[in-house]
């Protein structure tokens, strides 16, 4: 069994054991495998256990690695923050969007995804600890986001998706996480109709599932700790 399998198998029981003690079903909540800053051969290994959804930050490095591994049936989801020189090739290559924040965003993709193609599957990111400086909408300008996006064609608005203070603690995270969580209770009684929370990661993927996480993204747990962060040459 390679590495990467092994880790995986660690990262799936901390997962079916968060899930157990919240009174959830464990199949209720999706691993995200995090490759970013990792090649292809990576993938490859995580593929080997089993793992389908793939989860990247950056779309020029991303364009390769897909290319690479196409055939494989994989399922790939950005989760970085969108340039809008860059959702063209977002839009072409990936499944899933999860750091979508702007309307303006919305539209380019809704524009330049293929109709031909499955609508590409999206998540409001929030700022939902009000921190100055961070990607995400404010969470009160959540709904009037939500609403207008799930009007555009070629997108279909999933859910919400939230990124805590790293240097937090688990106390901090549980009451961000639970913040999202009203959030998109909140919408769905607005008549929005969503069901995915994408929260949680290596190091508070416990806090996130306690809170109904159906999506959490985890990297480091699986493939080990990441040099320096890649970048996308603009
Ligand atoms: C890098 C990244 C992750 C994975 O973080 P780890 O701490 O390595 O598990 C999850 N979500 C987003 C948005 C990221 O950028």
């Amino acid at each position: 069994m390679n590495a990467i399998v092994a880790n995986l198998q660690v990262v799936r029981a901390r997962i079916a054991a968060a899930a157990r003690a919240a009174g959830r079903d464990p199949a209720s909540v999706r691993l995200l495998a995090v490759s970013k800053t990792w090649p292809a051969a990576a993938v490859h290994a995580a593929c080997e256990g089993g793992q389908r959804a793939f989860g990247e930050n950056y779309a020029q490095e991303a364009s390769g690695k897909i290319a690479a591994l196409a055939g494989l049936g994989l399922e790939w989801h950005f989760i970085g923050p969108v340039q809008g020189n860059k959702t063209r090739a977002i839009a072409d290559a990936f499944d899933w969007v999860h750091s979508v924040d702007r309307l303006k965003i919305a539209e380019r993709l809704a524009a330049q995804r293929d109709a031909h193609r499955p609508p590409l599957q999206v998540c409001l990111q929030v700022n939902i600890g009000g921190e100055a400086g961070k990607a995400g909408v404010a969470p009160e300008e959540a709904a009037p986001l939500a609403r207008a996006l799930a009007a555009l064609p070629r997108l279909r608005l999933r859910g919400l998706m939230c990124i805590p203070e790293a240097d937090g603690d688990a106390a901090l995270w549980r009451g961000r996480f639970a913040c999202l969580r009203q959030l998109l209770q909140q919408l769905t009684q607005e008549g929005i109709a969503l069901d995915t929370l994408s929260m949680g990661m290596s190091h508070d993927l416990e806090a996130a599932i306690a809170e109904g996480a159906t999506i959490v993204r985890v990297g480091t747990a699986l493939f080990g700790a990441r040099g320096k962060a890649g970048t996308d040459a603009s």
